[in-house]
């Protein structure tokens, strides 16, 4: 079986008329946006939190990432995270808020506490939910209604999925990193070519990979339209959960890397598919467009929609359009407004020290806004001992407090106008970053670094002489 099979089955509490199968959850995250609607109809009814001790909450897209003190300056920011205080202090359901000093996005403190184990089924109402998956959890992105769901009953009403397996081997050239890797992935099979699957995430060049790079690319799952995407257990995620806050200690974490292997994918697993990707030839990459799958490497051109089949010549003029691009320009050389450096995708402490040695003994080019917002409070503290804020801000970079930020811009951090941002966050969409005509450049931490320094979109492998 497959590890999806496995924790599928471990999980099921019946299998539903519909063909759905009710699945009970083992750990559901809240956050403030997608949880005041859900906890209002679970009073509405006089229902209570069915499992709060399954439950735990945080606050990160409305977070201001520059000045917390409360009340904060923005009322509604204000009013949702008053109501995630007051549903919790209801609940039961523990908060970890700004004073906690474990707060931040909530794909960075669940691994990071330990919280996200293997074997596990989560679910957060978030689409990123699919990081999880790094540890060999099967994690959903749900919407308000099924948060009140899990709220209620600890379960989620889920059709099945069929699993395809993506084998990525031979090793990764220099200034290519896990981004590139999903930024590939989405790139050959489409936004919407994992519609009805879970991705497993497999290959020699995926099994190198440490957690925080694992967690990249699972986290742009969603965005290649899979439901989930899972890279199976092994001694790196046990290394990785050892010592962690809520991890099981002493006997009972050997007990559990025992339980946590044998859900592992079997050798003789049956997938619905299998793609097989190599390494070798993917370079730094950078989105053009308005979805994710819209990429080129950087030292490519653009597409014309000329040479495209008619079925997707219209998507791609629009994109075009859109981002004030003409088919066959280069990437290269774009000229950019903005850099940023964080998101759930990126903001873990390997990616601010990959931007950091980019960055260092450089400056920020003039024209350019650039900000770091580390993932977590956590990621933040770890940074500072090791010096990267002062890296970053001597090189003309805000240095911010953990939250969402400018992924998503439900805070003060938003792109203005037509904006150019380079973004190590995971969604290109129109409006995405705050302004309805800015336009955002995906790309690798340490290129959005490099775009920063030379104000244009650059070849980091240019930058750091090919380390
Ligand atoms: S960083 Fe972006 S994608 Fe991740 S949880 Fe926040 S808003 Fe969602």
């Amino acid at each position: 079986m497959t590890l999806l099979e496995k924790v599928w089955n471990a999980h099921t509490v019946r299998k539903l008329p519909n063909g759905q199968t009710q699945l009970f959850v083992g750990l559901h995250l809240v956050h403030e946006v997608t949880s005041p609607q859900a906890f209002d109809m679970l009073r509405a009814r006089g229902w209570k939190v069915r499992f709060p001790g399954r439950t735990i909450a945080t606050v990160d897209h409305i977070v201001p990432t520059r000045d917390q003190r409360r009340p904060f300056l923005d009322v509604m920011a204000e009013d949702m995270l008053a109501a995630l205080e007051r549903n919790c202090r209801a609940a039961g359901v523990p908060l970890l808020d700004l004073q906690s000093g474990s707060q931040g996005i909530v794909h960075v403190i669940g691994p990071e506490l330990g919280l996200t184990q293997p074997g596990m089924t989560i679910a957060c109402g978030d689409s990123h939910t699919s990081t999880h998956g790094a540890f060999g959890a099967v994690a959903f992105g749900i919407g308000t209604s099924q948060v009140r769901d899990v709220l209620a009953s600890q379960c989620l009403a889920l059709d099945p999925l069929k699993v395809r397996r993506i084998e990525v081997s031979g090793t990764l050239g220099s200034g290519v990193y896990a981004k590139d890797i999903i930024l590939e992935i989405i790139r050959r099979l489409g936004v919407n070519g994992g519609a009805g699957y879970a991705y497993e995430y497999a290959g020699d060049t995926i099994e190198r990979l440490t957690m925080d790079e694992r967690m990249t690319i699972c986290n742009m799952s969603i965005e290649g339209g899979a439901r989930v995407g899972y890279v199976n257990p092994d001694q790196t995620t046990f290394d990785y959960l050892r010592g962690r806050r809520f991890a099981p200690e002493g006997d009972a974490f050997d007990a559990a890397v025992t339980w946590w292997r044998s859900m592992a994918s079997d050798a003789d697993a049956r997938y619905d598919d299998t793609v097989r990707i190599d390494a070798r030839g993917i370079r730094p990459t950078v989105t053009w467009g308005i979805n994710p799958g819209q990429s080129v490497y950087v030292d490519e051109r653009l597409p014309r929609p000329s040479d495209m089949e008619p079925a997707t010549r219209a998507s791609l003029a629009e994109a075009l359009e859109f981002m004030g691009f003409q088919g066959g320009d280069p990437i290269k050389g774009t000229r950019i407004d903005v850099a940023f450096v964080g998101s759930c995708t990126n903001a873990r402490l390997s990616d601010l020290r990959e931007a950091a040695r980019v960055v260092r003994g450089h400056h920020v080019a003039a024209h350019v806004k650039a900000l770091v917002v580390p993932g977590s409070q956590g990621v933040r503290a770890a940074a500072e001992r090791e010096g990267l804020d002062r890296v970053f801000t001597d090189a003309g970079f805000d240095w911010r407090n953990a939250g969402c930020s400018m992924c998503l811009a439900m805070n003060q951090d938003r792109l203005e106008g037509r904006e150019v941002c380079a973004s190590s966050s995971n969604r290109n969409f129109k409006g995405r970053q705050g302004s309805p005509i800015g336009r955002t450049l995906l790309m690798s931490p340490a290129m959005v670094a490099a775009a920063a320094i030379a104000g244009e979109v650059v070849d980091v492998r240019e930058m750091t002489g090919g380390n």
